[in-house]
């Protein structure tokens, strides 16, 4: 008699090794039929970002063969994950979909939905340190505040040993029909603005697993250098952690050993997993502001403006910075992005939500609970401590994180500037170096914003 198979539900979680989901299939005893759904079009979900969608083209193919060498392979279906699923159920005549759990508003209801058309669906963790919604205070509510989520989360760890991925995967006798990864039009053509991107990365499981090792290598001063954009101290795994290609379970063994910067380096790990626990919470933290005065503020309606932060032509080198290597390379360094997102909402008084949706569009790492969770922190808008009146100066921080070689490295016209002018050149060096002025000064930007939060505050 046939065994029926499983299947396996892939999703950001592009990896053969630690893969609960993937392990829990095998062991099943049944063969297994991966298959990922490409299901982000309609009201229901966010459509993937531009530089997201480049990076999953890359990751598909690297997983496709990862399968394929244990005997596998990886069938491509598009549309409603829920109706896509349900059809190859029947036509595989399949006994169960295994996945692991996702926290996304659009994923868990895609999942109610796989479960309410009564598909059999088994749900397993592994792609957080802890299930979002399992870090909870001894009274069981859960955590709003980061420190004492990391307080509990740290009290649960260390989390279960990775586990390998395993060497054979046993296949149906029939494979179903798959679409092509190549008619999915994720690359960019006309222009193809991905050479930055492929210059810089490299999607999937082996990339993830070297660069682990390449910050291995000088991992044990990251919190001496993680705060300095001109130097490479932190691990630029984000992307293969928000595509699930290595899983935090693996990082939090592998930095056991780094002195004084183990520490420093996991509790930045949690910061995905707080990330996590506050979307499980308030699925919507991504579009609404958690302190509802906030809809108030009288934001600035400013194209221009906003333009000026894309396109990183504000006159503040490090923000320019930091906008110019996120458009090249579809990343910046975690400074920067405080710096840049706090110029964008308080020196522009732009609403927090225009800066989050264009690092969702351009971010290799796009990832909605960690970009809404630091938009809203950055906003003051959020459920946590972060006040909109406490405001970043980036000059200051310009120089106090030594960010002129960054500079000279991205904004390439400022690049024969010493350190006296790099942070901030005078208006003759900037006309010679057809750099423009500020797009609004320090104080004038400060001040409009501490009125305009005056100005909800009086509303209350
Ligand atoms: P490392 O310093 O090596 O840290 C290791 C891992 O810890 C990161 O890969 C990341 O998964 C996690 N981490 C570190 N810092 C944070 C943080 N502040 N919040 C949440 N997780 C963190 N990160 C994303 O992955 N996706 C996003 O969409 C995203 N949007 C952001 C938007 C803003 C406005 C800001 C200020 C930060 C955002 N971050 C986001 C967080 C952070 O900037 C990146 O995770 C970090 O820069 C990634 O670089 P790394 O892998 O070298 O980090």
């Amino acid at each position: 008699m046939k065994v029926a198979p499983v299947i396996l539900w892939l999703r950001r979680d592009l990896r053969v090794a630690d893969q609960a989901a993937l392990l829990a299939a095998v062991d099943s005893g049944r063969p297994v039929i991966p298959v990922y759904v490409l299901d982000d079009e309609g009201a229901r979900h966010r459509r993937l970002g531009g530089a997201s969608r480049w990076w999953l083209y890359h990751s598909l193919a690297a997983l496709e063969a990862a399968l394929q060498q244990r005997g596998s392979r990886l069938i491509l279906r598009r549309g409603r994950a829920e109706v896509a699923l349900a059809s190859l159920m029947i036509e595989t005549r399949a006994h169960a979909i295994h996945a692991l759990h996702h926290v996304e508003p659009w994923w868990q209801n895609a999942e109610r939905a796989v479960l309410r058309g009564g598909l059999n669906l088994c749900l397993h963790h592994g792609n957080y340190l802890a299930p979002p919604g399992s870090v909870r205070s001894g009274s069981g509510t859960p955590y709003r505040i980061y420190t004492p989520f990391w307080r509990a989360l740290r009290a649960q760890m260390p989390p279960a040993l990775p586990r390998p991925a395993p060497d054979v995967i046993p296949a149906p006798t029939r494979w179903p029909a798959s679409e092509t990864l190549d008619s999915w039009g994720l690359l960019p053509t006309a222009p193809d603005w991905a050479g930055g991107m492929a210059a810089e990365w490299t999607p999937g499981e082996a990339g993830a697993q070297q660069r682990l090792a390449d910050f291995l290598d000088h991992a044990r001063v990251y919190a001496e250098t993680r705060n300095l954009p001109s130097q490479s101290g932190t691990s630029r795994l984000s992307p293969h952690l928000a595509f699930g290609e290595i899983s935090p379970a693996t990082l939090w063994h592998a930095t056991q050993d780094l002195g004084g910067s183990t520490d420093t380096f996991l509790s930045e790990l949690a910061w995905r997993d707080y990330a996590a626990n506050i979307i499980h919470q308030i699925p919507d933290y991504g579009s609404r502001p958690a302190k509802p005065d906030f809809e108030s503020l009288p934001w600035r309606d400013d194209p221009e403006g906003l333009a000026a932060w894309q396109g990183g032509r504000t006159g503040y080198p490090i923000v320019d910075a930091g906008m110019r290597e996120l458009w090249v390379s579809g990343w910046m360094h975690n400074r920067v992005r405080m710096i840049a997102a706090s110029f964008l909402i308080k020196h522009l008084l732009i609403d927090w939500r225009a800066g989050e949706r264009w690092f969702w569009d351009t971010l290799l790492d796009a990832d909605y609970a960690q970009n809404a969770v630091n938009w809203q922190w950055s906003a003051g808008s959020g459920v946590d401590a972060n006040l909109f009146v406490r405001i970043m100066a980036p000059l200051v921080q310009s120089e106090k994180f030594d960010a002129g070689a960054y500079i000279r490295r991205w904004v390439p016209e400022l690049a024969g500037l010493g350190d006296d002018q790099i942070h901030d050149p005078d208006p003759l060096t900037r006309r010679r170096c057809g750099y423009p002025m500020p797009i609004v000064g320090h104080r004038e930007g400060r001040e409009r914003a501490l009125a305009a939060w005056a100005a909800m505050k009086a509303k209350d």
